[in-house]
């Protein structure tokens, strides 16, 4: 049994079993949050403890399994985790700092339809010792820094609400990595009902949302979660969520040709987010060659950008980091697979 695997209740549990006080509970999962690899590194418990654990659970932490390496500095490492499954994390350059965009699920339930991620559906979830595993493997593997973190790779965080939100806690933690809220980002693709738990309980974090679409008729064609949680839902609570806490929210809002990048829908966009204290990220597509959807150019992403910009909405194009590597959502897991299968 994998130690980093049990509940904190089980592993109480395991400790009062090996005869042992509560609070050495405590003392190993600080070795744990901060990267520990081994029980025989937990030097403030006695050898006699560290023997009957080691002899009583296995510790076992994910590995990187596949590297690429980006021109422009961007890394996305594959992840293996001790059960097999995999996931995916990238690590960017940008002028503000160094950023690792962290996966949340293995595969994802949400199924939009441009993202790779969601094909095949949702395998597991990652529990919050695996999240950060993501973040401690590969700031040693990219032999840097990292000081901001995106919720922004495989899964769907508040679908895997509690692991991640004991994830945020634990990477925060003073005594482990030690990461300020204020550069976490948690993209959703607007689970409703979390919007507002999440401003409660981590009111420094950052929110993101996946838009897309700025009517419900054309939202739901490519975002199943549209019909659970319509527009006339999710913009009220984003309105709140950044009344409630301060921060500006970010919007996500892909750009299809023929789909979603016209002058029309700029106006639809404005006039949906006017007045609310936001930023519109433009990310022209990435391409999957599942989805059947194509990408536009940069200088019509700018175009959208400038009109968006003249109708008093912040935005920025999205730099395109990785573009020579498999750099959209869940392409590289799914490559690797499909050439495994091979
Ligand atoms: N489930 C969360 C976070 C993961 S996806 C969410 O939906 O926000 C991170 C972002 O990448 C989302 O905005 C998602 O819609 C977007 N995305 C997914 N596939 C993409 C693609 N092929 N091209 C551009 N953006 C994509």
């Amino acid at each position: 049994m994998n130690y980093l695997d049990l509940t904190t209740e089980e592993r109480q549990a395991a400790i009062a079993g090996l005869g042992e006080r509560p609070f050495r509970e405590k003392q190993i999962r600080r070795w744990i949050i901060s990267g520990a690899e081994s029980f025989a590194e937990m030097t403030d418990l006695s050898a006699a403890l560290r023997a009957k654990l080691t002899e009583s659970f296995s510790f076992e932490r994910a590995k990187v399994e596949l590297t690429q390496r980006s021109a422009d500095g961007t890394k996305k490492f594959l992840l293996a985790f001790p059960d097999g499954q995999k996931a995916e994390a990238v690590f960017m350059k940008y002028s503000y700092g160094n950023t690792l965009c962290i996966s949340t699920q293995v595969g994802c339930n949400m199924r939009c339809a441009f993202c790779a991620s969601g094909i095949g559906g949702k395998i597991r979830d990652l529990k919050a010792w695996e999240m950060l595993d993501e973040y401690l493997v590969c700031r040693k593997a990219a032999g840097e820094d990292i000081n901001h973190i995106v919720l922004m790779g495989m899964g769907e965080p508040f679908d895997n609400y509690s692991q991640v939100s004991a994830f945020l806690n634990d990477i925060h933690d003073p005594k482990g990595v030690g990461l300020s809220f204020r550069n976490i980002t948690l993209s959703t693709c607007g689970l409703v009902p979390y919007i507002q738990r999440f401003a409660e309980e981590f009111p420094q974090a950052n929110l993101a949302v996946s838009l897309h679409a700025a009517t419900q008729e054309e939202r739901e064609k490519i975002m199943p979660v549209a019909k659970a949680y319509p527009l006339s839902e999710l913009i009220p609570a984003c309105r709140q969520h950044a009344e409630a806490t301060g921060r500006r929210i970010t919007f996500e809002y892909a750009l299809i040709r023929g789909k979603n990048d016209s002058q029309q829908h700029c106006d639809k966009l404005a006039s949906l987010l006017r007045g609310m204290n936001c930023h519109v990220n433009l990310i022209p597509l990435n391409p999957v060659a599942e989805s059947g959807f194509s990408t536009v150019s940069r200088d019509a992403a700018h175009r959208f950008a400038q009109s968006l910009e003249n109708a008093g909405i912040p935005c920025t194009v999205r730099r395109q980091l990785g573009a020579d590597i498999d750099a959209a959502c869940g392409q590289l897991r799914k490559n690797a697979l499909a050439q495994k299968r091979l």
